[in-house]
């Protein structure tokens, strides 16, 4: 007798048609969507007509209530609690440190398989938390204001990663419905950014099967409206994020000529400012006209002239934005330097009159290197990077 059937003798039970134990090992439930978690049930002998029932289920206790011990999934027969045991496992990542910023602001770093990884921020605002999450560890490109893109790609994350940096965050503010904090409205954790390490739109499916269970009512049950994707533009995957992610859109833009915006945001040279103006006018179609945000790094002497407020508020015309403007955060050896405040809020004004709404993103955690573009694997910044901080020639 093989090992597979004594396994299923020793657990069949009335009507729970026992597991095969999968050859590849145990199975992370976490990130599974909807219908590959029926598969993978059904696969291993819950029967058809269950399934359905049974996935809703285990979400519920899986991401609703932060249960990772199948046995205290009260609701389902002992002898399927312990088939699940035999088949699957609930893992998410590990935090390997925390630091708290003087504002409050976490920031968790994270382990992964294959020892890396990747950095996911928490910030605690009135009345709301978000979380920043990362999608890749590193990242291809090689934004020139960005430390991640100091980090070669060492490779995507997969949705189990993705939406597991959603429940280490929980796990930590202590919010599951069993770790006694009474349900407080708002969460304390009520909005998810894509903003983190990588770039979203080039670990396209990954991110989509985490961001449906984040939005699915038996999932984490965030709304739509709550999720955040930022892109540096990777132009034939936007009409992608309304039809099949349908979250909210950002767009790192941060230059209003090709010229700067090449050497800013490099992806600029295979889909420039037109293409990826052209892509944004076609979107609120697909969106139901929500307003998609402009990200704008403020780097002095660079992209924030009056000139450049001026000629963004003419590129964007028709397109229905909010500019969002980001204070350039430093990190060790950055080649930038943050615009002067007076010029920053000169810069908001012009957008503001033109009846943008353009708001000033305070930086936050800082002083734990935690703010937007300053994140980086702990162990890469020890290695010496392929690409350390090169001063950028703008002129040439
Ligand atoms: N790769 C995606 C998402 C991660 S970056 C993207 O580029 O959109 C998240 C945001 O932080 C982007 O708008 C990015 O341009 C911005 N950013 C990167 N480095 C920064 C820095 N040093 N200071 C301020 N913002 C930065
Ligand atoms: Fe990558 Fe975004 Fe950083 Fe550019 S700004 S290097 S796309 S993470």
């Amino acid at each position: 007798m093989t090992e597979e059937t004594q396994t299923s003798k020793i657990l069949t039970h009335n009507f729970v048609t026992v597991p095969r134990k999968a050859p590849e090992g145990p199975l992370n439930i976490v990130g599974l969507t909807r219908s590959s978690l029926r598969k993978a049930l059904i696969e291993s002998g819950t029967p058809e007509k269950q399934a359905n029932m049974r996935v809703g289920q285990i979400w519920q206790w899986i991401y609703e209530k932060g249960e990772r011990d199948f046995s205290n999934m009260t609701n389902l027969a002992k002898p399927y609690r312990m088939a699940l045991q035999e088949n699957f496992v609930i893992s998410v990542p590990q935090i390997i440190s925390k630091n708290i910023s003087q504002d409050g602001t976490r920031k968790y770093l994270l382990r992964i398989d294959g020892e890396h990884e990747v950095e996911t921020v928490y910030i605690p605002e009135e009345n709301r938390g978000t979380l920043c999450i990362s999608s890749q560890v590193g990242c291809t490109l090689t934004c020139s204001f960005c430390h991640t893109g100091t980090q070669r790609l060492v490779r995507n994350l997969t949705s189990s990663e993705i939406v597991g940096q959603i429940l280490v965050a929980r796990d930590d503010l202590g919010e599951w419905p069993t770790q006694g904090i009474p349900k407080t409205e708002p969460r304390l954790l009520s909005n998810v950014v894509l903003m983190g390490m990588g770039e979203p739109l080039y670990n396209f499916d990954n991110v989509r099967d985490a961001m449906k269970i984040a939005m699915d009512p038996e999932g984490i049950a965030l709304s739509r409206r709550r999720i955040t994707l930022s892109t540096s533009g990777v132009v034939p995957e936007i009409a992608k994020t309304a039809e099949e992610i349908g979250c909210q859109l950002a767009i790192s833009f941060h230059a209003t000529t090709d010229e700067i915006r090449d050497k800013l945001v490099p992806i600029n040279k295979k889909w420039n400012i037109s293409n990826l103006l052209e892509t944004l006018k076609n979107y609120p179609k697909v969106s139901n006209s929500e307003r998609i945000t402009f990200e704008y790094v403020m780097l002095k002497n660079i992209n924030d002239s009056d000139e450049d407020a001026r000629r963004l508020v003419k590129l964007i015309k028709g397109i229905p934005a909010k500019i969002n403007l980001i204070p350039f955060n430093e990190w060790p050896g950055s080649p930038f330097e943050r615009s002067d405040w007076k010029q920053i809020e000169s810069f908001a004004e012009i957008i503001y009159r033109a009846g943008y709404a353009s708001p000033i993103r305070t930086p936050r955690g800082e002083d734990i290197m935690a703010a937007c573009g300053q994140l980086k694997s702990a162990t890469e910044k020890e290695r010496k990077s392929k690409r350390t901080s090169v001063p950028v020639d703008l002129n040439g």
